[in-house]
C-alpha cells in the first residue's frame, strides 16, 4: 500500500520498456494465438502503431470445455518468434504453476480473472523474477484484488501490475461493466501500476475506443487491448476484437489525449 511505499512502482521489462509512474504501456494482440501468420501479421501492425507489448493467449480459460482451449506450448513458441522478429515484449496467461517452465521467454505472466484467487498459483508467482499482470476477478472487490497482489509481493516478487477488466453487474448490454473508479482507487491505495482492459470489460469492439480514452484520462498506467486481423473468424473473443486499422486510429487518439492531460 501507499503507507508502505509512497512512490510509484516502476517496472522495467528486459527490452527496456517501463511501466508505472509517468510511463504509459500499451499491450495489444489477439485473445488467442492461432497460427504463425496470424500472430506475425498482428504483431507487426501493432508494433507499427506504437504498442510496446504483444499479448496472445496460449492456455485459454474458456467457459465451455468444447470451445477452443488455446495452442498451448506451440502458441508460446509462436509468440517467441514474434518477439524475436519485432522486438516486442510478450505477455501470456499462465493457468497453473506447473506451466512455469514453458514461460521462460515470456516477459509478463498474466493471471486471468478466473485465477485471481488461485492462491497456490499466486504463491508460486511470488517466487518468480518476472512481472505479473494480475487481472481483477469477475466479482472481486478492490480489497480482494489488492490482497491477491499481496500474495505475490509477500513471496518476494515486487513486480505486479493490476488490471481492471470489467466486473459482473446487472447490465446485459455489455459483457461486463468497466469499473472506472477502480483506476483512481487502486492508484491511491497502492503504489503498483494499474492498467485497463477495455476489451474484456465491453465485450463489443465498438466500445473499446471510448473505454480506452476514459481509462487513460482516469490515470491508467496503460492498456491491454485485443486486436485481431480477422475478428469475424477469431477462435476466441472476436466480437470484442478491434482490427489493426482501428487500433492504429485509437493509438493516434491516445497520443493526442495524453498531451492534454
Ligand atoms: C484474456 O485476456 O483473454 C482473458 C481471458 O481475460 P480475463 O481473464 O480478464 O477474462
Ligand atoms: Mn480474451
Amino acid at each position: 500500500s501507499r503507507t508502505f511505499n509512497q512512490y510509484d512502482t516502476i517496472i522495467t521489462l528486459d527490452n527496456g520498456v517501463k511501466i508505472g509512474g509517468e510511463n504509459f504501456l500499451v499491450m495489444a494482440g489477439p485473445c488467442s494465438v492461432e497460427s504463425e501468420e496470424q500472430i506475425m501479421e498482428i504483431a507487426k501492425s501493432v508494433k507499427k502503431s506504437g504498442a510496446n507489448v504483444l499479448r496472445g493467449g496460449a492456455f485459454k480459460p474458456r467457459t465451455s470445455p468444447y470451445s477452443f482451449q488455446g495452442m498451448g506450448t506451440d502458441g508460446l513458441k509462436l509468440l517467441e518468434i514474434a518477439k524475436k522478429e519485432t522486438g516486442l515484449a510478450i505477455v501470456s496467461e499462465i493457468m497453473e504453476a506447473s506451466q512455469l517452465e514453458y514461460f521462460e521467454n515470456v516477459d509478463i505472466l498474466q493471471v486471468g480473472a478466473r485465477n485471481m484467487q488461485n492462491f497456490e498459483l499466486l504463491k508460486e508467482l511470488g517466487k518468480v523474477d518476472k512481472p505479473v499482470l494480475l487481472k481483477r476477478g469477475l466479482s472481486a472487490t478492490y480489497q480482494e484484488l489488492l490482497m491477491s497482489a499481496e500474495y505475490i509481493l509477500a513471496g518476494g516478487n515486487k513486480k505486479v501490475i493490476l488490471c481492471e477488466r470489467g466486473i459482473r453487474t446487472f447490465e446485459t448490454g455489455t459483457r461486463n461493466t468497466l469499473d472506472i473508479t477502480a483506476i483512481p482507487y487502486l492508484k491511491m491505495k497502492s503504489h503498483l501500476p494499474v492498467i485497463a482492459d477495455p476489451s474484456h470489460a465491453a465485450g463489443l469492439s465498438q466500445y473499446v475506443e471510448p473505454l480506452s480514452m476514459a481509462s487513460t484520462v482516469s490515470g491508467a498506467n496503460g492498456l491491454i487491448i485485443e486486436v485481431h486481423n480477422d475478428p469475424k473468424n477469431a477462435l476466441s473473443d472476436g466480437a470484442q476484437s478491434i482490427t489493426p486499422i482501428q487500433f492504429d486510429l485509437l493509438m493516434k487518439k491516445i497520443v493526442k489525449l495524453r498531451k492534454v492531460i
